[in-house]
């Protein structure tokens, strides 16, 4: 995903530089179609290829740059339209600041990453919406306020975290897609992969992949198990489908958590209907306290000591 948003965005960037030297460039064949324009560049140009090649100022260079100069003022233009101005001040256009890359790669860079994440349709909340004033027991409040903190800074770090996995429990109205749907924002902000997709997409794409040929399988996965972040939104109200839903669940959990990703989870379960939906291996890994944290949104205390 990553990778294919930095091609996107050096190649936009790249179309960009074209279309801008392209411009300049035929703001000099507009100029030249003006007969006294055109003289007056021909002999400048003639004096200068002379002075070139003979190596040294040959006399007159000077002289027909003014006339060539005065041309264009007559018709209102100067010879520095006919230059192409860089597109970006800061690294003129060649991409680096001091051996790094630039602020403007980096922007076309998230632009192309949240187009690739469709991230402003799939999370559309920030952690701006997420708002505990309805809440209206004040130990929940403050519980629940720092857990917006503790998965902003999460959202910062991520995968770097230590809990790869984290369940959001609650039920209708609690917050944790809202939540969920900041984390991802945030995290695509800075530059990481996230895939958000309801449980009931989750489902529908792992019963497509089950069906499609073993050919593509990797293929259709690939994003699903190679981005940074994954949200799994409302789990627990997908149908469950023989040989799909669960295999899939687990084989999603087990290669992310090998390959240190992050995946959350939101839910109407609590963790007992988790475990007897899902059974004893998916309840295992999202119970398991090394990796794995559960916030139950319903509590009055989240634990996040
Ligand atoms: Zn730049």
């Amino acid at each position: 995903m990553k990778e294919r948003a930095i091609n996107k965005a050096l190649s936009r960037r790249r179309a960009r530089i074209d279309e801008a030297k392209r411009e300049a460039e035929n703001k000099l064949a507009a100029a030249l179609l003006i007969p006294e324009i055109s003289i007056a560049h021909s002999q400048y140009v003639d004096k200068k290829f002379n002075s070139i090649l003979n190596g040294k100022n040959t006399e007159g260079v000077t002289a027909a740059h003014k006339a060539y100069l005065s041309a264009l003022a007559k018709h209102g233009i100067s010879e520095s339209d006919f230059e192409y101005t860089p597109l970006c001040s800061n690294c003129k256009d060649t991409g680096s600041v001091n051996g790094k890359a630039c602020d403007c790669v980096w922007s076309e860079y998230i632009d192309c990453l949240k187009e690739q994440c469709n991230i402003l349709v799939k999370a559309p909340f920030t952690f701006a919406d997420c708002d505990s004033a309805l809440i209206i027991d004040e130990t929940q409040r403050s519980s629940v306020e720092k857990l917006y903190k503790y998965m902003e800074a999460y959202s910062d770090k991520l995968p770097d975290v230590n809990y790869k996995n984290i369940v959001l429990s609650g039920s209708v109205g609690t917050g944790k897609t809202c939540l969920a749907s900041a984390v991802a924002r945030a995290a695509v902000e800075r530059g990481k992969s996230c895939k958000f997709m309801s449980a009931y997409e989750f489902n529908s794409e792992m019963l497509a992949c089950h069906t499609s040929p073993i050919s593509e399988r990797t293929e259709r996965l690939h994003d699903l198990l190679t981005a940074d972040l994954l949200v799994i939104d409302d789990l627990g109200t997908e149908p469950i489908l023989k040989n799909v839903t669960i295999e899939y669940l687990l084989l999603t959990l087990e290669e992310r958590l090998n390959a240190g990703l992050c995946t959350i989870i939101t839910t109407n379960l609590d963790e007992g209907r988790i475990m007897s939906r899902y059974f004893e291996r998916i309840y295992s890994r999202l119970s398991d306290k090394r990796h794995s944290r559960f916030f139950n949104l319903n509590g009055k205390d989240l634990r996040l000591a």
